[in-house]
């Protein structure tokens, strides 16, 4: 079997799979503790809609955990089948980013590609953010201001972190604009770039975001 759990369904098989391994053990009625077995089982499948019988198998796995390790080893039989994401170098990065000098990246080779869904970095000096993701089958950039914002709720994670207000220029510009047009998107999206990719658990905000942007 290939890799085939991208780091967002991973996410959320974990998530689920801590609600199962709860209520297997602390649920007293069946009934309930069964409906959130089956719940879960729902979300994961909905989650992998072109899975194999087999990869399906390994997943379904989850309804059985009782035990906070037995939670942590079917976690860890899953990483075997998790996809990388793209190999990105400070050369990749600046083609993404053309018009930007002196491009400041992460260390990319020591970031864990297994767990994540997109490279977010920040430039503190020029007050800019930066997101790469795999778009379609190609690596997309979008690079926008990014201002420290208030406490509130990440778009891409849904946790109540702290944000950053990050807001992208629209590459998308209608044949009669006149020269200075321009389009702005903003959102709210974790300071914590790293974090974000530990609990992102759905892709549809982001590439909504990406198209938006890059049209
Ligand atoms: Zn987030």
């Amino acid at each position: 079997m290939k890799p085939f759990i991208r780091n967002h369904q991973y996410n959320l098989i974990k998530k689920q799979a801590g609600m199962v391994q709860h209520a297997n053990t602390s649920v007293s009625d069946r009934r309930v503790a069964e409906s959130v077995r089956l719940g879960a089982c729902a979300a994961v499948a909905e989650a992998f809609p072109d899975a194999s019988k087999e990869q399906l198998d390994l997943l379904g796995k989850l309804a059985d955990l009782r035990t906070t390790e037995e939670v942590d080893g079917y976690l860890l039989s899953l990483e075997p089948y998790l996809e990388l994401f793209p190999q990105l170098s400070p050369k990749d990065a600046s083609r993404l980013f053309p018009k930007v000098k002196k491009l400041k990246t992460p260390d990319f080779a020591a970031i864990d590609r297994r767990f994540l869904t997109y490279a977010g970095w920040t430039d503190i000096g020029t007050g800019r953010m930066f997101l790469v993701y795999d778009l379609d089958g190609k690596l997309a950039g979008v690079e926008g201001r990014f201002t420290q914002a208030r406490k509130g709720v990440c778009f891409l994670c849904n946790r109540h972190q702290e944000l950053a207000l990050f807001s992208a220029v629209s590459k998308v510009k209608p044949a009669n604009a006149s020269p200075d047009y321009y389009k702005a998107f903003g959102q709210y999206i974790c300071s914590d770039s790293e974090a974000c990719n530990h609990h992102i658990k759905d892709v549809a905000a982001l590439e909504n975001f990406f198209h938006l942007v890059l049209g």
